[in-house]
């Protein structure tokens, strides 16, 4: 395959924490950019940047990061998008394009289109691509290979703004990842039931284990390869990035848990009834779905670059 080149000759990154330090890690290993620079509000994570060498710059002056950058790529905690986008994108060049990967997009995406002055391509993303680590060390190169990334841009007929889409789009691409153009609305319903319901359930389900007065901490661990474990890797995830989707993503949540409920009550009848064949069924359905995301290649069946790549 032909290396795709350079796409961006200069990038700067806002955030540089597992998503972002992916980002980064990827697109100088194929390329894609010239110049990197790298923003983030943490002294210490900035000095590991320094340490890292990954970036020809690092600052943590979101206006001066941004100048000149052909691609702006907003990799915070969701709820942060606004104020960061309300200083990066008034300074930054016309024809340039700013981005974000927040697990939650009607909201960031509406603040990044009022922030933005005309001539800066505004185009919200999200890889649903991730693991429960955060922070500098946490990301590698590999994160979004054969993972999807969706972006949401506004529909209009605008040809610069189409050809800042394609690019963008091929970014991706060049990077691993499998793009899907989606409205952010149905995009916050879909990763509602895939993504945020999932990891309610673990942040609920741990607690409530923990809570129990009649099982000792000690059984929880001993005993933990039954389900629970699972669920305990889940429920790791970073506690300010889990605040920001539920809070941000409040109406999808809690349709999905409406319905989820309904669905829990119907379980919990069959299982007080003995029916049995309710249950039988379900299970059976269940796997079958199971068996459709390892054959769609969404699910580590081949080893993972010792790491799980869930999907937030
Ligand atoms: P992370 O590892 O915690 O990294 C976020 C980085 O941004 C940290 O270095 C943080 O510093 C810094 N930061 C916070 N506020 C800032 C600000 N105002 N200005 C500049 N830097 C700031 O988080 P992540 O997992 O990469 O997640 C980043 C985004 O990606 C989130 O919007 C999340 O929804 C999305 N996402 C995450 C995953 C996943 O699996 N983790 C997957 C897909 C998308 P401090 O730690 O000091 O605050």
């Amino acid at each position: 395959m032909t290396p795709p080149g350079l796409i961006y000759p200069k990038m700067t990154v806002i955030g540089f924490g597992l998503i972002g330090g992916s980002i980064v890690r990827a697109a100088r290993e194929h390329k894609l950019v010239g110049e990197v620079v790298v923003v983030d509000a943490s002294p210490a994570h900035r000095a590991r940047v320094e340490e890292l060498g990954l970036a020809d710059t690092v600052t943590a002056d979101v206006a001066e990061g941004v100048a000149g950058a052909d691609l702006v790529v907003i990799a915070t905690p969701v709820l942060a998008t606004a104020d960061v986008a309300a200083i990066a994108a008034a300074a930054m060049k016309p024809g340039a394009t700013l981005t974000d990967v927040g697990s939650v997009k009607a909201g960031p995406a509406e603040a990044m289109y009022a922030a933005a002055p005309a001539g800066v391509h505004v185009i919200p993303g999200h890889p649903i691509a991730g693991t429960e680590h955060s922070g500098p060390d946490a990301g590698f190169a590999e994160l979004f290979e054969n993972r999807w990334t969706i972006l949401t841009p506004k529909i209009n007929d605008d040809e610069a703004y189409a050809l800042a889409v394609a690019r963008l789009s091929s970014f991706w691409r060049a990077i691993g990842a499998n793009v899907e153009l989606m409205d952010e609305k149905h995009h916050d319903l879909v990763l509602a039931v895939t993504s945020h319901l999932p990891h309610l359930i673990a942040y609920t389900i741990v607690g409530s284990a923990a809570d129990l007065e009649n099982v000792t901490e000690s059984e929880v661990m001993k005993y933990s390869a039954g389900g629970f474990r699972d669920f305990t890797r889940i429920a790791a995830s970073d506690p300010t990035m889990w605040r920001d989707i539920f809070v941000a993503n409040k109406d999808a949540v809690l349709e999905m848990l409406g319905r989820f409920t309904e669905d829990l009550q119907a379980m919990s009848r069959a299982i007080r009834w003995g029916d049995a064949d309710t249950l039988h069924d379900h299970f059976t359905r269940t796997r079958a779905i199971r068996r459709g995301i390892v054959a769609a290649g969404q699910e580590s069946a081949e080893p993972n670059f010792g790491r799980d790549r869930g999907k937030h």
